[in-house]
């Protein structure tokens, strides 16, 4: 077996960048340079010693493949190699505060690691007897418990497999709802600042959306809501506390205007870590709530891991919610798969996923939920929310907060405004990956200019918070004063600033062999 090649390129020592980096290697100390698995291995290595098999006759007629397979081949040492280099490119939870308005990035605990990979619960089969799976069917419904009392709801579908995916099935049952009377209304109204997923969750649904506009306190209008309402809006969908980190407060009033119109109010329930323990959005009026179990209680998320979206009912959606649910019953727990024959679950419009819902997240959440406590979660919206307004009166004398000096709910929104021109928050936020932070959410909401959304969450320490706000009060104050320097960030990260647009719209997916006239270069 030949070794591969060292995956060493003359062109790796630029940095990528043009900025020269001196090494012989491309390497910046404990920064290894890495290049795609295609470039270092070779499709004649292989980590694995297959002994010599029989020649058979092939069976594929002229259907075999004729060309090389186009897989990388690398050694086992190298293959671990490649991915642990790649792995510390990432930045993630575990190494530092990441401070993105609206996703609640918080620590997770790894009491919830230990619980999610028990056997018990790791190793089961969503197609096995209920019978033999009652614990993992107990845990559901003990979840599902803990939701309907935290959110003051009439029940919960459990399935839905992410905060959107959850608006589309509150949505539905909304549909349902209204059909089921006879009622086929066209319209939902959104506020401006909600996150893109309501629009395109109701347009999805086959609504009509119309946007409400904020007050200048970043609020919803409820004027505005009274005039719209009428006989063609099915729903309102409003987020509490909305992406401006304030909690709306007319959310009564505007649950009696919508119900009062025939309509139903949709909870966009991703902010619900910043109210737990503290409201229940059932006493608010909502009919339908969508709850991240991967932001407010913990569970890995970011990278497009599993998330999941449970979404919590009032009374009068209930009949209409998605099956399967699980039941408590003297002999033990039942998975319902069929429309029931009493009011609760009578008229379910259908399923929203094959199976159960994402059974890794549920046992992680819970685990999260009971290692708190019922008091531990309320502290949870209380310390999320006192960290949030350390970091807006720690930064409201630079940054421009659009909303005031709060107080904030979870998260503090500051504007560009004052910004030098020809700096944007996009240099901000370039500076501080140099400085060792994951950037905060940028423009996004859309109703301030340049926004920069920060959410801290519950989980950093004072000390933590300071140094975060200390960085972003340097390069700020850079911003200021026009430092040029700025539009090159970051210097000091892998890899340089990318053409985000083009990198989006037109991504590299494919990696073809160069010429060898090219790779003899
Ligand atoms: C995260 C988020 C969503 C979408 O949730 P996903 O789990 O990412 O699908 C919707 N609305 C708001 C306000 C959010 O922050």
């Amino acid at each position: 077996m030949s070794l591969n090649q060292s995956g060493w390129r003359p062109e790796m020592g630029s940095g990528n960048d043009g900025a020269a980096v001196d090494t012989f290697t491309g390497n910046r100390a404990l920064m290894l340079e890495e290049s795609l698995i295609f470039e270092i291995g070779s499709n004649d290595v292989t980590g694995v010693d297959f002994p010599e098999g029989d020649v058979v006759g092939s069976r594929l007629g002229d259907l075999s493949r004729t060309s090389p397979i186009g897989l990388p081949g690398l050694t086992e040492p190298e293959t671990v190699r490649h991915y642990t280099r790649l792995s510390r490119q990432n930045y993630a939870i575990d190494l530092g505060l990441f401070p993105l308005g609206s996703c609640t990035m918080k620590h997770n605990p790894r009491l919830n690691e230990r619980v999610a990979r028990l056997p018990g619960f790791a190793d089961i089969h969503p197609l096995q007897p209920v019978d033999s799976v009652q614990g993992a069917l107990g845990l559901i419904h003990e979840l599902a418990d803990w939701l309907v009392k935290l959110t003051g709801m009439n029940s919960v579908a459990m399935s839905p497999k992410a905060g959107a995916h959850g608006e589309l099935c509150g949505i539905l049952a909304i549909r349902a709802a209204l059909e089921a009377r006879g009622d086929a209304r066209q319209v939902v109204l959104v506020p401006e600042s909600a996150h893109g997923t309501n629009p395109a969750t109701a347009a999805f649904a086959g609504y009509k959306v119309e946007a409400i506009p904020a007050t200048k306190e970043g609020r919803v209008d409820l004027e505005k809501i009274r005039e719209r309402l009428g006989p063609d809006v099915a729903s309102v969908m409003i987020t509490n506390p909305n992406t401006c980190g304030l909690f709306e407060r007319d959310m009564k009033a505007i649950s009696d205007a919508v119900h009062e119109a025939g309509a139903f109010v949709y909870c966009d329930g991703a902010n619900f870590n910043a109210i737990v323990g503290r409201v229940r959005p059932g006493d608010l009026g909502v009919d339908a709530m969508h709850i991240n179990l991967h932001k407010t209680f913990s569970t890995p998320h970011g990278g497009g891991g599993p998330g999941s979206g449970p979404v919590v009912f009032s009374e009068a959606l209930t009949p209409f919610a998605p099956l399967p649910f699980v039941e408590k019953r003297d002999d033990g727990f039942h998975l319902v798969e069929e429309e029931t024959a009493d009011e609760h679950h009578a008229h379910s419009f259908g399923r929203m996923v094959a199976f159960h819902g994402q059974m890794g997240m549920f046992t992680r959440a819970l685990s999260y939920i009971m290692s708190h406590g019922a008091d531990g979660l309320r502290q949870v919206a209380e310390d999320a929310v006192l960290n949030a307004n350390y970091i807006l009166r720690s930064l409201d004398d630079v940054l421009h907060a659009p909303f005031g000096k709060g107080p904030c709910m979870h998260e503090a929104l500051f504007g560009d405004a004052g910004i030098a021109e020809g700096l944007s928050t996009l240099d901000i936020a370039k500076a501080l990956i140099d400085e060792g932070f994951h950037p905060m959410t940028m423009y996004f909401p859309l109703v301030v200019h340049g926004a920069m959304l920060i959410e801290p969450t519950e989980t950093e320490s004072r000390a933590d918070l300071d140094q975060f706000i200390g960085a972003v009060r340097s390069v700020v104050e850079r911003a200021k004063a026009g430092d040029e320097r700025l539009k090159g960030a970051p210097y000091y990260a892998p890899r340089r600033r990318l053409d985000e647009t083009q990198a989006a719209r037109k991504p590299v997916l494919v990696w073809n062999e160069p010429e060898p006239a090219a790779a003899a270069e």
